[in-house]
């Protein structure tokens, strides 16, 4: 650990006015949330669907194989049991109390910023807390699925909910996607927190960026961390409350 690096990043932080969190499914997993890729179980899943997670979660299987989606779903993705925002979440909410937080933005469906008390999360692949009907547009909750036995339907329309989430092969929402980059276009700070900077998504968002604060936290190296102001390696639980205070 650098701690002059650490100093550093304090200090700047507490100047900070405009922070932006980008927040990259690696501070779920230091909670122990699998991502919905499943990398530490992909093979399992395999084993046990003989479809991988990125086959599964796709409009094709909602559509014409909804009992198999629902199934997987429900024993894989809703991970109920295990959400709960840890040191990473709480430092930033730490922001925000502070009024220094403008946005959090994150492709992380599960929801544990707003669990732990962020009020302005922009969430890129939506959500595993809310569902739809198609047909009259009413929302249900992660609750409400998990009590259903098997597929979820809606109670007035009898049709299969689809889960507010972007899933494989769809496109991101074109709004929540702007809006997101409106956000990193006003920023003084950008902490990319548990990302690495090669995924599409991150490099396009932070092609908004146009401070000379943009740190980045993780746990490995990763090609195009330079492009990052300030770079610290190591986890976000840790990192974070130490450069937040
Ligand atoms: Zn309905």
């Amino acid at each position: 650990m650098n701690h002059q690096l650490v100093e550093r990043l304090r200090s700047l932080i507490a100047e900070s006015t405009n922070i932006v969190v980008l927040g990259g499914v690696r501070v779920e997993e230091e909670c122990g949330v699998n991502s919905v890729r499943l990398e530490n179980a992909a093979y399992e899943v395999e084993q046990k669907y003989g479809y991988s997670p990125e086959e599964i979660l796709t409009p094709g299987f909602l559509q014409n194989r909804v009992e198999f989606f629902y199934d997987y779903f429900k024993k894989y993705v809703i991970q109920s049991d295990k959400l709960i925002p840890g040191p990473a979440h709480e430092a930033v909410l730490r922001l925000e109390k502070e009024g220094k937080l403008s946005a959090v933005i994150t492709r992380s469906p599960f929801g544990l910023y707003q669990m732990a008390g962020c009020s302005n999360v922009i969430e890129l692949r939506g959500s595993i807390h809310k569902y739809r009907c198609m047909k009259c547009g009413k929302e249900y909750s992660d609750a409400y699925v998990m009590q259903a036995p098997g597929v979820p339907y809606c109670e007035e329309c009898k049709i299969a909910l689809r889960p507010d989430l972007v899933l494989y092969g769809e496109q991101l929402n074109n709004g929540i996607t702007s809006r997101a980059t409106e956000y990193v276009n006003k920023a003084d700070t950008l902490l990319v927190a548990g990302s690495s900077m090669k995924t599409h998504l991150t490099k396009y968002i932070i092609r908004y960026y146009r401070g000379k604060k943009m740190i980045l936290v993780n746990n490995r190296r990763c090609p195009n961390d330079d492009r990052a102001d300030y770079v610290v390696y190591g986890r976000c639980d840790e990192i974070l409350p130490m450069i937040i205070e």
